[in-house]
C-alpha cells in the first residue's frame, strides 16, 4: 500500500498538453500551432547561425571551466542584458542604478522578480491582463501576490479595450503592481500605440502604480530590438522605479538553454546594490546559481559588433517570416471566401494569432484536420508555413461554416 495512493492525476498543462497531444497523432497531415515556438519554412527547429558561431568560439577557448557562477549569474551578462533592453545610452544602466540577476529564462526572472516584490515591496496586489498568458497567474500567486486584473482585448473589436483598461487602472490600488507586456502581447497579438503608452505611463506614475514588464519577444515583433523595447523605455526615462523580465528563448532562439534576465530599475546606484543583496537571498535557496551556458552565448553574441550585426539580421529574418504567415493566411481565408472580418490576423503583432475562434471550433479543427492549438483560439503564426497554411485555413473555414 503506497502513501502515495491518495494522489490524483493532475490535468496536463493547458498550452504545453497540446504538443502531448499532438505527438498522439499518427496522422501525416497533422500541425501543431500550439507552443510559442520558431519554426522554419520546412517546419523545423531553428538553432541560429551567430548561436553555433557563439557556442564554437566557447568550444575553441580552453582556458574556459565549468565552475558555480555567482549567484546573481554571469555579471558580463547582466550588463549586456540591461544595456540591450533599456538601451546602450540609457541613464539608468550608465548611472548603475540597475539591479540585473541572470535567471532561468522569462518565467524564472518573473518568478525572481514577484518572490522579491512580495517580501520588499508594500503592495502585495498585481493587475494582470484579461487575457494573459496562462502561466502568469500561477505564478505571482505562488509567489505570494494577490492576483486581479484589468480590462485589455475587446473581443468585439478583436483589439485593444483601452477604455477599460485606463478604467481599471485609474481604480486599482495606489501602488498596485502591474503586470504588462512589453511588446506582441500573448496571447491576443495586440498591443497598445506609442500614445497609448504613454497615456498608460502617466495615469501609473500619477497613481505610483509599480510596472512590472515581461518581454518574451523583444526583436521578434517588429523585427528592431529597439522599436520591440519602446514600452519599457518610455516608463525607464521618467526616472522612477520599473521591474523588467526578460528572456532570450525567442529572440535568440535559445529555449531549452533557460537564459533570461530580472532587472530593477532604481533611484540610485546604492539602493540597486541592496536592492540586488535581497535578490541574492531570493535566490540561493531556490537554486543557488543559473546556468552558465546560454548566458556564455548570449554576452558572446551580445559583446562582440559582427555577431550582434549577424543576430539582428537572422531576428528580422524570423519576425519577417510570421508576419508573411500572416498575409498567405489572411489571403488564403479570401480566397475561401470565409464569413468574416479577418483583418485582425494582419493588424495583430508577434508570434500569435488570437482568431476570436471558440473552444467548439477549435476542437473540430483537432478532430478531423488534426491541427492543434490553445481551445482559446490562439494560434502560433511560427508554426505556420506556406506549405501548411492552406490547410489551416480549410479547417478555419470548415469550422467557421
Ligand atoms: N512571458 C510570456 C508572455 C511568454 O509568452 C513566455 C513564453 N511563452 C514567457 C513569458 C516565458 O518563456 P520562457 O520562460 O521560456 O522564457
Amino acid at each position: 500500500d503506497s502513501v502515495f495512493n491518495h494522489v490524483v492525476r493532475a490535468p496536463e498543462d493547458p498550452i504545453l498538453g497540446v504538443t502531448v497531444a499532438y505527438n498522439k497523432d499518427p496522422s501525416p497531415v497533422k500541425l501543431n500551432l500550439g507552443v510559442g515556438a520558431y519554426r522554419t519554412e520546412e517546419g523545423k527547429p531553428l538553432v541560429l547561425n551567430v548561436v553555433k558561431k557563439a557556442e564554437q568560439q566557447l568550444v575553441n577557448d580552453r582556458s574556459r571551466v565549468k565552475e558555480y557562477l555567482p549567484i546573481v549569474g554571469l555579471a558580463e551578462f547582466n550588463k549586456l542584458s540591461a544595456k540591450l533592453i533599456f538601451g546602450a545610452d540609457s541613464p539608468a544602466v550608465l548611472e548603475n542604478r540597475v539591479a540585473t540577476v541572470q535567471c532561468l529564462s522569462g518565467t524564472g526572472s518573473l518568478r525572481i522578480g514577484a518572490e522579491f516584490l512580495a517580501r520588499h515591496y508594500h503592495q502585495k496586489v498585481i493587475y494582470i491582463p484579461q487575457p494573459t498568458w496562462g502561466n502568469h497567474p500561477k505564478v505571482f500567486s505562488l509567489s505570494g501576490l494577490s492576483v486581479k486584473t484589468y480590462r485589455y482585448y475587446d473581443p468585439a473589436t478583436r483589439g485593444l479595450d483601452f477604455r477599460g483598461l485606463l478604467e481599471d487602472l485609474g481604480s486599482a490600488p495606489s501602488g498596485a503592481i502591474v503586470l504588462l507586456h512589453a511588446c506582441a502581447h500573448n496571447p491576443t497579438g495586440v498591443d497598445p500605440s506609442l500614445q497609448q503608452w504613454e497615456q498608460i505611463r502617466k495615469l501609473m506614475r500619477s497613481k505610483r502604480l509599480m510596472p512590472f514588464f515581461d518581454s518574451a519577444y523583444q526583436g521578434f515583433a517588429s523585427g528592431s530590438l529597439d522599436e520591440d523595447a519602446q514600452s519599457v523605455r518610455l516608463f525607464v526615462a521618467d526616472g522612477s522605479e520599473c521591474v523588467v523580465a526578460q528572456s532570450y528563448a525567442k529572440n535568440m532562439g535559445l529555449y531549452g538553454e533557460r537564459v533570461g534576465a530580472l532587472s530593477i530599475v532604481c533611484k540610485s546606484a546604492d539602493i540597486a546594490s541592496r536592492v540586488e543583496s535581497q535578490l541574492k537571498i531570493v535566490i540561493r535557496p531556490m537554486y543557488s546559481n543559473p546556468p552558465i551556458h546560454g548566458a556564455s552565448i548570449v554576452a558572446c553574441i551580445l559583446r562582440d559588433r559582427q555577431l550582434y550585426h549577424e543576430w539582428t539580421v537572422e531576428l528580422k529574418a524570423m519576425a519577417d517570416r510570421i508576419i508573411r504567415m500572416r498575409h498567405q493566411l489572411y489571403s488564403a481565408l479570401q480566397e475561401r471566401g470565409t464569413p468574416g472580418d479577418w483583418s485582425h490576423i494582419i493588424k495583430q503583432i508577434g508570434m500569435f494569432t488570437f482568431t476570436g475562434l471558440n473552444s467548439k471550433q477549435v476542437a473540430l479543427m483537432t478532430a478531423e484536420f488534426h491541427i492543434y492549438m490553445t481551445s482559446d483560439g490562439r494560434i502560433s503564426m511560427a508554426g505556420l508555413s506556406s506549405a501548411t497554411v492552406p490547410h489551416l485555413a480549410d479547417a478555419m473555414h470548415a469550422a467557421i461554416t
